[in-house]
């Protein structure tokens, strides 16, 4: 019973690196280092071996030598050396007449352990290397105790055939199967975290390029009209150059938003008024639809309409819609562009209908999706942020469209709950 009780207990040390692994490094974004293998290994070591298993005075068995080849395969030699020494200093100070076969066994047993780790890096089969280290490691002590004291095996023999194989080969196995299996989880998640990381980057840069290239394109149909008309009233002059001021001050918001923030939909939201936002909206995109020879119309409610949003980014999503249904309507002759906007119960809703060119059941089932674009210089991005933003806020969207018949869009927002006075 009591050398049961001390198989498990050295089970337990041995399976302590896995257990401790478990444990530091669940929440890390780092695998294992060699430092963690060493103080590990030393820790279990010194458990294992002050709470050795013993049929006799003196001669102590652990889990000695399967620390020792688990601190050479995942810490490396110098790991494996550090181990070996420590064992040898605490054997010797724990004495008894066990101390010169531990020492020739070890002698034995440390060049098989670089060996067999050799080996285990290289092949395949590396179930049948750390099974070979657990026999062998059973079965060296037992051959040379045998040599040296056949007395005391014959004694024994049931410990040293049934007890001490278990102890080492199912110590290393599992303690290699468990911890072999978490790091490379570990890795694994890490890549694809990582993976994950550099995807991300790679979209918010490429939709900084779609969100610049818009008020750029304003501010350069506004300088076209100004060069056109050079007896433009100072009034609309003005107007025309404030516009454009502020377009620019807005793309300089916008890149210092996005160098400044690594998740690009958490920007601070408040409550603000959507009917002013597409007048502004309407306003800033008009050159854009004249260039085209497209026409803008607009329906907004007088009083409020007040929605929980970024102002900026609710600005950034209806123009991509506004420009998508101007450029949809160039090739036609009469193009018009309108937009409504309603409150339907909790909800308000913005329609953008273009008689453009429409699309085909297949082109609506791809909208939204990332880079998809059917322009020459198109990114295929507005859609995808502007998709991403509405569900972002609770809201919905809705496409109408047929082939050369126009194109509806109704956005659906909640309404900012109404304080009571
Ligand atoms: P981009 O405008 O850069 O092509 P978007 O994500 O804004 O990218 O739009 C994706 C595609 O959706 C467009 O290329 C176009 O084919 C289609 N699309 C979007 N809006 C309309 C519309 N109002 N009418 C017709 N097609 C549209
Ligand atoms: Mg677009």
């Amino acid at each position: 019973m009591a050398q049961i009780k001390d198989l498990l207990l050295q089970l337990f040390f041995a399976l302590m690196p896995f257990v401790l692994y478990s444990f530091y490094y669940r929440d890390k974004d780092t695998n294992y280092s060699r430092k963690f293998i060493l103080i590990t290994s030393m820790i279990c070591l010194f458990l294992s071996m002050t709470f050795a298993s013993s049929v006799e005075k003196g001669i102590q068995f652990d889990v000695r030598y399967v620390i020792l080849f688990f601190s050479l395969v995942f810490g490396g030699f110098r790991t494996g050396l550090l181990i070996m020494l420590e064992f040898v200093l605490y054997r010797l100070y724990l004495g008894g007449p066990g101390i010169y076969s531990a020492m020739v066994i070890l002698l034995i047993t440390f060049p098989l352990s670089v060996l067999l780790c050799k080996v285990y890096h290289r092949t395949r089969e590396k179930y049948l290397v750390i099974l070979m280290a657990g026999l062998c490691y059973s079965f060296f002590p037992l051959l040379f105790l045998y040599i040296d004291r056949p007395d005391y095996i014959l004694t024994h023999l049931a410990y040293h055939i049934l007890i001490l194989p278990v102890h080492n080969s199912v110590g290393v196995l599992l303690l290699f199967y468990l911890f072999e299996k978490s790091a490379t989880d570990k890795d694994m998640y890490l890549r694809y975290q990582q993976s994950e990381k550099i995807e991300a980057v790679g979209q918010v840069a490429a939709s900084l390029v779609h969100e610049v290239r818009n008020p750029l394109t304003t501010v350069l149909g506004f300088l076209k009209l100004i060069r056109q008309d050079e007896a433009m009233p100072a009034e609309k002059l003005h107007r025309f150059i404030d516009t454009c001021i502020d377009e620019v001050k807005r793309t300089e918001a916008i890149l210092s938003e996005y160098l400044s923030m690594s998740k690009p939909l958490t920007q601070k939201r408040e409550e603000i008024d959507l009917a002013r936002e597409l007048e502004a909206v309407v306003e800033v995109m008009t050159p854009y639809a004249t260039m085209n020879n497209v026409s803008l119309a607009l329906h907004v409610p007088s009083e409020p309409v007040r929605i929980t949003a970024n102002g900026a980014e609710m600005k950034q999503l209806l123009v991509n819609f506004v420009k998508n249904a101007v450029e949809a309507c160039s090739s036609v002759q009469k193009g018009n562009v309108s937009l409504r906007m309603h409150t339907d119960g909790p909800l308000v809703k913005v329609h953008i209908r273009d008689n453009g060119i429409g699309m085909n059941k297949e082109q609506l089932r791809r909208l939204g999706s990332i880079y998809y674009s059917t322009k020459n210089t198109g990114t295929g991005l507005g859609l995808t942020y502007s998709y991403q933003l509405i569900r972002s806020m609770n809201g919905t969207i809705s496409v109408f469209s047929q082939p050369h018949g126009g194109t509806e869009f109704t956005l659906s927002l909640p309404l900012a709950a109404i304080t009571p006075v």
